[in-house]
C-alpha cells in the first residue's frame, strides 16, 4: 500500500515549469523531501521561486541536472525515490519543427525516464502529467465519442505531426508510458489528463502557453474578439492536488481527466471583463467562424483554417467524474482562478493598464 512516506524522497521533472511548481509546494507542505530534476540548476532566477517556497515549508528541495533528451540523465535524482512525477514536456503552439520540438522530447523524453524507473528498485508509482489533448484533438471529435463526451476511454486519433502536433506528442508519450508499464509489474502508472491550465504560477513569469494564452485577453491582442470555441479549464492548484492524491491514494488507477468547468472562450473573457473590462481591452464580441476562418491563420500561426473549422462554433465536453469519485477532488470556481491569474499579470508588470 502506497502511502506518504516522509523518510523517501519523491521526484519531480521539469521541476521549473508552471504545472510542476505548485506540485512540489504541495509535496514540500506535506514535508517530504523533493528531487527536482531541472535543465540548469544554476540558472538561479529560475529557481528562485521554488526557493521561496522551499523555505517556508517543512519539506526539503534538492536540484538535479537532467534533460529528456539525454539518455541516463535522470539516474541521480531517481536515486532511492517512491514516487516519480513526470511533468516535463514542452508545451508550445508556435513550433517550426514539431518532430524537433515537441515529439522527440515528449516521445523519447517519456521513454529516457520511465527506462530510468525499470532501473530504480525503489519507484513503486509513476505519476505523468499527459493532458485532454492525449484524448482529443479537436472539439468535432467529440461527435465520434461513443456517449458524446469525453471520457477516459476516449483516445485521440485525429493529431498528427501536421495536425496539432503538441496533441500528437502528448498522444504518442502518453500511449509508449502505458507500454513500457505494461510490460513489467513492480510499478503502476497513473495518468493525469488536465484541459487547459489556468491560474497564477510559482513563477509570474513563466513561460507555458497557459500564460500566453491568458495575457492575450488583457494586451490586446483579442480586442477585436474571440471565437466561440469550447474548452475546459482546470486551476494549476487544483491540479497540483490531483497529482498529489493521484500518487498517495493506494487506489488509484489509470486515466483521470482533471478538468474542472467546460467552457468556452466568450466565458472566460466575460469573467475578465466584469472586474477588469474598464482598465484592460478585454474581448466583449464574439467572431464569426468565417473570419476566424479567414483572418485566423494570417493573424496566428498555430490557428489553420482545418483547426478553426473544427473547433470553433463547437463545444468541449468533458467527464471529470472519476476524478471526483476516486481521488475526491473539488474544484473552485473558474472566476477565482481566471481573475487570480489575471491579477498576478497585472501585479507582475506582464499585462500593463491602457
Ligand atoms: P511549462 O511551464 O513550459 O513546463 C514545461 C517543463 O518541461 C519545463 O519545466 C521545461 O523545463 C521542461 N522541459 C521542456 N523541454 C525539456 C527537456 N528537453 N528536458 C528537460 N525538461 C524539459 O509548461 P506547463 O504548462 O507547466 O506544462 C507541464 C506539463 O503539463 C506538460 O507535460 C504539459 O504537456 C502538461 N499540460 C499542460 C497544460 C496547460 O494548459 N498548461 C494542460 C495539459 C497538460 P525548463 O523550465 O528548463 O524550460
Amino acid at each position: 500500500m502506497l502511502q506518504v512516506d516522509k523518510q523517501t524522497p519523491v521526484m519531480v521533472t521539469g521541476a521549473t515549469g508552471y504545472v510542476a511548481g505548485w506540485i512540489v509546494k504541495r509535496l514540500l507542505d506535506e514535508g517530504l523531501s523533493v528531487h527536482a530534476a531541472v535543465r540548469d540548476p544554476q540558472n538561479k532566477e529560475k529557481l528562485k521561486y521554488l526557493n521561496q517556497i522551499a523555505e517556508k515549508a517543512p519539506g526539503k528541495i534538492k536540484y538535479f541536472k537532467a534533460d529528456l533528451l539525454d539518455q541516463g540523465s535522470y539516474a541521480q535524482a531517481m536515486a532511492g525515490c517512491q514516487v516519480v512525477f513526470h511533468t516535463a514536456s514542452p508545451f508550445i503552439l508556435n513550433v517550426k519543427d514539431p518532430q524537433k520540438e515537441l515529439i522527440d522530447p515528449a516521445l523519447l523524453g517519456t521513454r529516457n525516464v520511465l527506462e530510468e524507473v525499470n532501473r530504480t528498485a525503489s519507484v513503486k508509482r509513476v505519476v505523468l502529467t499527459s493532458s485532454c489533448a492525449a484524448i482529443y484533438s479537436d472539439n468535432a471529435d467529440l461527435e465520434r465519442t461513443p456517449k458524446g463526451v469525453f471520457t477516459e476511454e476516449v483516445w485521440n486519433t485525429t493529431s498528427s505531426l501536421t495536425h496539432q502536433p503538441y496533441s500528437y506528442s502528448k498522444t504518442l508519450a502518453e500511449r509508449e508510458a502505458w507500454k513500457i508499464n505494461e510490460q513489467q509489474t513492480r510499478w503502476d502508472l497513473v495518468v493525469i489528463n488536465p484541459s487547459l491550465v489556468i491560474g497564477p504560477g510559482i513563477n509570474p513569469r513563466a513561460t507555458s502557453e497557459s500564460f500566453k494564452l491568458i495575457k492575450q485577453f488583457g494586451d490586446g491582442a483579442m480586442k477585436p474578439g474571440v471565437p466561440h470555441l469550447g474548452m475546459g479549464v482546470i486551476d494549476v492548484r487544483d491540479l497540483a492536488e490531483a497529482h498529489f492524491r493521484a500518487a498517495f491514494t493506494p487506489a488509484a488507477k489509470g486515466r483521470y481527466i482533471i478538468s474542472a468547468h467546460n467552457t468556452d472562450y466568450p466565458a472566460l473573457a466575460a469573467i475578465l471583463v466584469e472586474k477588469y473590462g474598464d482598465r484592460y481591452p478585454i474581448p466583449r464580441r464574439v467572431l464569426p467562424k468565417w473570419l476566424v476562418w479567414l483572418v485566423g491563420p494570417l493573424v496566428n500561426k498555430a490557428m489553420t483554417r482545418k483547426m478553426a473549422a473544427l473547433n470553433v462554433n463547437r463545444p468541449f465536453k468533458a467527464d471529470n467524474g472519476k476524478g471526483v469519485r476516486e481521488l475526491g477532488l473539488q474544484y473552485r470556481p473558474m472566476k477565482e482562478s481566471m481573475n487570480d491569474f489575471f491579477q498576478q499579470m497585472i501585479d507582475s508588470g506582464v499585462l500593463r493598464q491602457r
